[in-house]
């Protein structure tokens, strides 16, 4: 038997202790209530899980009480009783909140399928939302932890790569030069790779937002420029950029580091994943959204190996490689590209992808920023 409440309301006693009789015959304790105003005296000091109200009342009829109780009591599940031909249709009750409708006259046992039903899905949305509620807190503490841990993990990081740059300067003999040069590569791979939990785990928690400020789009391809030339020359790749006309002198407002950090990211797999050819930076006007508002988009081409048709959806989410892991030839932990996703989507952007494998890839994203 449950332990719940129902009030019933209804201005024909005869109906009204009709209706009372099947409640308590399901097990059910029942209230009633002769019209609307007493049923919400009612549920100011009743402990009601449903209500089960007709719908034509002198008065407060249904719709007004059905109203009430969702803004007052949106917890409470309503079932309304019409009768045929009524001023409201079934579509108005529900989109009124109401959890069901019966039609006037109805048997018991349909009766009994409809307090079911209301009582079924109301505890599995009671359990949806517990699961949701542990889900979201296991998801804060392990944001939480990533934050944390990674954080502290910077300073020992910081003092490791200073002294290895120190030992770099000494005049130490070739071989332990030699092993000063691979702990100076493995320390800065691991300080990337702290530096991404971060990133990632700030964006998550939405601890960081857009810090805007004026900037030209050349100074941002400049600064790609600089710290990705050397990489590509490395491996024989060639940079190229264009930018549209319209955008080349124009001042923006936006978060250049934003943009910064999403294009290096795709430029830095663009190189890690083309092993010959060019590299082409591209940004256009995609559309004037309003006043000074525009949506700019971005491609970054490469020659490389491509990523399966299967695996581009996923590539997106974090922690996800298209290479599996026993058949990796690069390093990377997965994060680059979910920390694109966040960050074009902090921008009111979006992120996609063109590929096929042996030919390369086409990595777009958009970005909405204003006009000086
Ligand atoms: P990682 O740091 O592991 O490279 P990313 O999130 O940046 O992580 O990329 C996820 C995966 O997507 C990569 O491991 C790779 O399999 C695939 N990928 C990303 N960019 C390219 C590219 N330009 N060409 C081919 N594969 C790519």
């Amino acid at each position: 038997m449950r332990n719940e409440i129902v009030l019933v309301v209804d201005d024909d006693p005869e109906h009204l202790s009709l209706v009372e009789r099947y409640v308590s015959s399901f097990g059910l304790q029942c209230k009633s209530a002769g019209s609307g105003f007493e049923a919400i005296e009612n549920l100011k000091t009743e402990n009601i899980s449903l209500v089960v109200t007709d719908m034509v009342m002198p008065g407060m009829d249904g719709m007004e009480l059905l109203k009430k109780i969702k803004r007052h009591h949106p917890h409470i599940d309503v079932i309304v009783m019409t009768g045929y031909s009524e001023q409201y249709s079934y579509i108005d009750v529900i989109q009124a909140g109401a959890t069901d409708f019966i039609a006037k006259p109805f048997k018991r046992d349909e009766f009994s399928a409809k307090l079911d039903r209301a009582f079924r899905e109301r505890d599995l949305l009671s359990e949806l939302r517990e699961s949701k509620e542990k889900a979201e807190a296991a998801s804060r503490t392990k944001t939480d932890f990533l934050c944390t841990i990674s954080h502290e993990l910077k300073t020992p990081m910081n003092g490791i790569l200073g002294f290895t740059w120190l030992l770099s300067n000494a005049d130490l003999p070739p071989k332990e030069m030699e092993y000063v040069q691979l702990l100076g590569q493995s320390s800065n791979r691991l300080m990337k790779l702290i530096n991404q939990i971060l990133d990632f785990s700030a964006l998550e928690a939405r601890t960081s937002s857009t810090k805007p400020h004026h900037f030209h789009l050349k100074d941002v391809f400049e600064e790609i420029f600089v710290a990705a030339q050397p990489r590509a020359e490395a491996k024989g790749l060639l940079l190229h950029h264009e930018i549209d006309e319209f955008l080349l002198e124009r001042v923006l407002f936006g978060d250049q580091f934003a943009l910064q950090q999403i294009l290096y990211n795709l430029t830095d797999n663009a190189i890690k994943f083309a092993d010959s050819g060019q590299i082409d930076i591209t940004v256009k006007k995609s559309m004037v959204l309003s006043g000074d508002t525009v949506e700019l988009q971005f491609s970054i081409k490469d020659q490389g190996c491509g990523i399966h048709k299967e695996k581009q959806d996923a590539i997106f989410e974090p922690f996800t490689q298209a290479e599996g892991y026993m058949t990796r030839k690069h390093e990377g932990a997965g994060l680059g590209l979910a920390i694109c996703a966040k960050l074009v989507d902090m921008m009111n952007g979006e992120i996609w992808l063109e590929s096929r494998v042996g030919e390369g890839s086409v990595f777009y994203f958009s970005a909405q920023m204003h006009m000086a």
